[in-house]
């Protein structure tokens, strides 16, 4: 595992349409190893990995975290602040955050808000300003991205904890496999999709996927469960319990076929798979299967504690063995396997016998 690398993907500060400094990441890996870099219109970023007459096999991960966005400055110098992506209501109250100005300069400030019943708003960043000459002087203005001010940290047992997890952790995975598999014969064409504005209702995905055209998606993304030391059989996000693979959320029910292949290949690796569904909320996938005339995606990644709010936790153990999965999948992923998986005219039915058109 390399710590500094996940460490600066988590420290990066990157909301919706403002990705720069997870980019700027990306883009010095991509040119460490040569690799040609598309964007589309959004900003997410294309690496291709190899060229190859195989299928085109997209893995991505998003790029932005939750967090706020600079709305006005009151005259006793308050700064108003919206969220950008679903903050949890619990971290919008008395939390440490820091805005990033439009000039690179990062000001620590807390963020605290009004509970009303069930919700919190009127958001507000107090910077200790007391008018709002002194938060413009500052460097401050509408518009300014507002994040977590949480650093990166080990814990014992080889957990970790930091803000942006979701889904800094893919975009880790998503280095890791360029590193891995730069130089390596691949039956498939591989591109490396890091996304724009997933939290804002899966954007980059959409787009991305268009400027790929893949013939198969893989998603990488985190979830965590609501109770946290729940070790029943109903969780399916523990941590250090292994990768999780996402049979259906709201946006995307994966495809049988390939989430059985990916199960046959965890186990020939001896990795445990924990089956997870989302009952809310969705992920690129759902958008990126939708492309073109449909394109065969699932999600998988490994699975956090607390999520959306200003740090989560992870197990080193869940993301190694995913990335190990990924390796293994993108080396296996060729022209017969992808046609295997679209091809719905020989499939078995109960009795065993093919279907009857057939
Ligand atoms: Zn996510």
């Amino acid at each position: 595992m390399d710590l500094a690398l996940l460490q600066a993907l988590s420290e990066a500060d990157a909301i919706a349409a403002s990705e720069q400094e997870v980019r700027a990441i990306l883009l010095a890996e991509a040119a460490k190893y040569h690799k040609e870099v598309r964007f589309d219109g959004l900003g997410s970023v294309l690496i291709r990995v190899n060229e190859s007459n195989g299928p085109k096999v997209m893995v991505c991960a998003h790029m932005d975290e939750v967090g706020f966005i600079v709305r006005s400055v009151t005259r006793e110098g308050a700064i108003e602040v919206l969220p950008v992506g679903n903050v949890r209501m619990a971290a919008r109250t008395l939390q440490p955050v820091r805005i990033t100005t439009r000039h690179g300069l990062k000001i620590p400030g807390l963020l605290d808000g009004e509970s009303k019943g069930e919700t919190v708003d009127n958001l507000r960043v107090d910077i200790g300003a007391k008018s709002a000459d002194e938060v413009f002087a500052a460097g401050i203005d509408a518009g300014d991205r507002v994040t977590f001010d949480t650093p990166f940290q080990t814990l014992p047992q080889g957990r970790v904890m930091g803000k942006a997890f979701d889904d800094r952790l893919g975009c880790y995975l998503l280095i890791t496999l360029l590193r891995e598999l730069h130089n390596t014969p691949l039956p498939c064409e591989l591109w490396l999709v890091a996304s724009s504005s997933e939290e804002v209702g899966l954007r980059g995905g959409q787009t991305a996927a268009r400027a790929v055209n893949p013939d198969l998606a893989l998603v990488l993304d985190t979830a965590c469960w609501g109770k946290n030391f729940d070790y029943s059989n109903a969780n399916h996000r523990q941590t250090g319990a292994g990768p999780m693979l996402v049979l259906c959320d709201k946006t995307l029910i994966a495809p049988p076929k390939l989430t059985a292949w990916i199960e046959e290949v965890a186990d020939t690796l001896g990795i445990a798979l924990q089956k997870d569904m989302f009952s809310n909320g969705g992920t690129d996938g759902g958008a990126i299967h939708l492309t073109g005339t449909g394109i065969p995606s699932v999600v998988l990644g490994p699975p956090t504690r607390h999520g959306h709010c200003a740090a989560s936790i992870a197990d080193l153990k869940d993301i190694s063995q995913t990335g190990e999965l990924l390796v293994a999948l993108a080396t296996r992923l060729d022209r017969e396997r992808v046609n295997h998986l679209t091809n719905f005219s020989d499939e078995p039915l109960l009795n065993g016998e093919l279907n009857a058109n057939h």
